[in-house]
């Protein structure tokens, strides 16, 4: 019996979802194609396609991924992306729901075909809340393995009902798309709903009222306007619950502020178990170098730089303190000396990921990071999620360094030279652990104890502290002096003793922190004209007849100095949110200060040129130092793309948006003026943050 065409299309829609047709040749319909001159081939063969008239459709896509993606590696942003897909997917399975693509972050599903259900929009809606519920609880585990912010990135989901036009567009790679206005509409839906919310349009809330769920939903109170139907009433998705179980409110009804603090707890938690997984790989790394390299001493071979390392008189105990009298910055170095390469070490290493770390050494590690996230103050921006972002960003460089595959492969060089043209590319440092470990570590304790003032009110608030560390680098010095000291308590030897075995390694760890640390005051004149006369040398022409070992780690100095520097500042260099979510933060700090009567200027007066002069004279050259230093590859790139496209956009919008910060803060506040600031004598009156006109001469000298 012959069977009708709209039949046949669905039986065609039908096979090909389920996977037995990947829309190529098919016995019922020959490929004849048609060569009708100009070029044009015709596809003549019978399409699979149909309209349905009552579906439901539902865009998601998640909030503030753009932002997210570009502070991140690709293989992270492909992990978060599968993990919530294949979560949906799952969710769809369960509720018979068709998902369609998923185009970027945007994951696309429909109800009511291929074949027609009545209650295409309640399952849609069910399907959304369910997603809705999983992907906050993911982002939040997820968190722990990809990174802070991961946890508060949510989900926005637009739905809306009606006719869509459904085919499956053969090719190459034959795929199921959908047409037609309704899909206009969701993308709607979705690009106008707010964080964690679900929108519906009139059409699906008409449809849920008929089937008897209008508590379901609530009118959104705005009108949304959309382009050729000027404003439309739309809807939130209150609850979606099957019957009377299982019905679970939205949580906005619950107390929000014990809801907050518990989410602030445990946010914490999952930034700490981040860092320990950081951490933790660092070390498994230095322990398999450290294997390496006594296997080979155990073969006869002499370590050669060890002897070098030898001459090293820090402080013979391996103690991390400071002898008597002396600063950190007696410490700072001209060059400071990284191993020579080691190939029969690089060779004989064991995958560090397949060692496993002594529980002790775990267990202290934890109880370290924990406790210098406590010794972080509660700054807006100068605390630990800070310190997590400079970590990340250390981190991320450390890993564009250790794969500058394009060059490597493009030289044709023999896989045996690649470990070997690696260390020298990046001046050593990436083929020693120690000094990665010891790096990002100084990214975790950086501003340690930070007090939320800059150094020069830091010396008046403070001044027996300042007199400690002769005034100079205060706050820098403070952070060092307080980790060190910690990781030298009892509790912590095993961890110690893990980080570094010998006294070697010991004076090499200080000695990094220590200058890793420092190179974060920017405004200290002192270092700042070591620093670049150590660029001068190393990069533009370098010293005459000088040791080339003494080349290289000048090189290794400078490059990991800017380093830290460019991540401690990363957030300018990365995309326009997440800047602005950081500048925001520091705007708040100095306003406190400022309210607290800590700082005699208003920040909203010298915000705006701020910025740009310090776009201009410190973020713009960093930035173009990391591309001229040749180790970074693409990062580099990436970076001063986004410095330029930052200053180019505060430029146009800045002022708008200090207004904007000032307006907000009035409305928290009530007032915008809390206590007045005290009167300061004309001394430190030039002395404040970072953005004032005294700072940025500083800067741009
Ligand atoms: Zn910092």
């Amino acid at each position: 019996m012959p069977i009708s065409p709209v039949l046949r299309t669905r039986i065609d829609l039908k096979t090909f979802f389920a996977g037995d047709d990947n829309g190529s040749d098919q016995q019922e319909h020959t490929n004849r194609t048609h060569n009708h001159g100009g070029g044009i081939v015709m596809q003549t063969r019978k399409p699979m396609a149909d309209l349905f008239l009552e579906t439901t459709v539902m865009f998601a896509d998640i909030v503030g991924f753009t932002a997210w993606s570009s502070v991140r590696e690709p293989s992270q942003v492909f992990t978060l992306l599968e993990t919530v897909y294949a979560a949906f997917d799952e969710i769809a399975k369960r509720h018979r729901v068709f998902k369609v693509e998923t185009v970027g972050d945007c994951y696309v599903a429909v109800t009511g075909l291929p074949d027609p259900r009545k209650d295409h929009a309640i399952a849609m809606l069910r399907f959304a809340y369910a997603c809705r519920i999983r992907v906050n609880r993911i982002m939040k585990q997820l968190e722990v393995h990809l990174g802070p912010d991961t946890g508060d990135l949510t989900v926005r989901f637009g739905v809306h009902s009606g006719s869509v036009t459904g085919g499956v567009l053969r090719g190459e790679r034959a795929r199921f798309q959908l047409f037609g206005d309704t899909m206009n509409m969701t993308a709607r839906m979705e690009s106008s709903c707010s964080p964690d919310k679900i929108q519906l349009s009139k059409e699906t809330a008409d449809l849920l009222i008929a089937q008897g769920k209008q508590h379901w939903i609530t009118p959104r109170s705005d009108t949304v306007t959309i382009k050729g139907k000027g404003t439309v009433q739309t809807y939130w998705l209150v609850k979606a619950g099957h019957g009377g179980r299982g019905s679970v409110g939205s949580g906005s009804s619950r107390d929000g502020k014990n809801e907050l603090q518990l989410d602030n707890t445990t946010k914490m938690t999952r930034l700490i178990d981040w860092q320990v997984d950081v951490f933790a790989k660092l070390l498994q790394k230095v322990i398999c170098r450290r294997e390496a390299q006594r296997k080979n001493k155990r073969g006869g071979s002499l370590d050669r730089q060890l002897s070098r390392f030898g001459a090293y008189d820090g402080n013979g105990e391996g103690d991390f303190s400071l002898k008597n009298g002396r600063t950190c910055l007696d410490e700072v170095k001209e060059i400071i000396e990284l191993p020579e390469f080691n190939a029969e070490a690089a060779r004989n290493q064991q995958d560090p990921d397949g060692i496993v770390l002594d529980e002790r050494v775990r267990a202290q590690l934890r109880g370290y990071i924990v406790a210098i996230a406590m010794m972080y103050q509660e700054n807006a921006f100068h605390n630990f999620e800070h310190a997590c972002h400079v970590t990340m960003s250390v981190t991320k460089l450390f890993y564009r360094i250790v794969m500058p595959k394009d060059d490597v492969i493009n030289e044709g060089i023999e896989q045996s030279n690649i470990a070997a043209t690696l260390h020298d590319h990046t001046y050593g440092i990436t083929s020693d652990p120690l000094t990665q470990f010891a790096v990002v570590f100084s990214a975790l304790i950086h501003d340690v104890d930070h007090t939320g003032v800059p150094n020069t009110k830091l010396v008046t608030e403070k001044p027996a502290l300042a007199k400690v560390f002769r005034e100079k680098s205060v706050a820098e010095q403070n952070s060092i002096v307080l980790s060190l000291e910690l990781l030298m308590d009892e509790g912590y030897s095993e961890l110690r003793n893990a980080i570094c075995e010998s006294t070697e390694e010991k004076g090499r760890f200080r000695q990094l922190v220590f200058q890793t640390v420092l190179a974060t005051d920017i405004s200290d004149k002192e270092l700042k004209t070591l620093r670049n006369d150590r660029w001068e040398n190393a990069f533009s022409g370098g010293l005459l007849e000088e040791d080339p070992r003494d080349t290289i780690n000048r090189k290794a100095t400078i490059v990991i100095e800017h380093l830290i520097q460019a991540s401690d500042v990363a957030h300018t260099m990365q995309h326009w949110h997440v800047y602005r979510r950081w500048n925001e933060n520091f705007f708040d700090e100095c306003h406190k200060n400022y309210v607290d009567g800590r700082a005699t200027e208003d920040p909203s007066e010298y915000w705006y040129k701020g910025e740009i002069g310090f776009f201009d004279f410190y973020i713009i050259p960093l930035a173009r130092k990391l591309k001229e230093c040749g180790v970074f590859g693409k990062s580099s790139d990436e970076y001063l793309n986004y410095a330029l496209k930052n200053r180019q956009e505060w430029e146009e919008r800045g002022q708008e948006v200090v207004a904007e910060m000032v307006e907000a803060r009035i409305t928290i506040n009530g007032s915008n003026h809390g206590s007045l600031p005290e009167v300061m004598d004309g001394e430190n009156f030039e002395e404040e943050p970072r953005h004032t006109t005294a700072e940025l001469q500083t800067i741009s000298e």
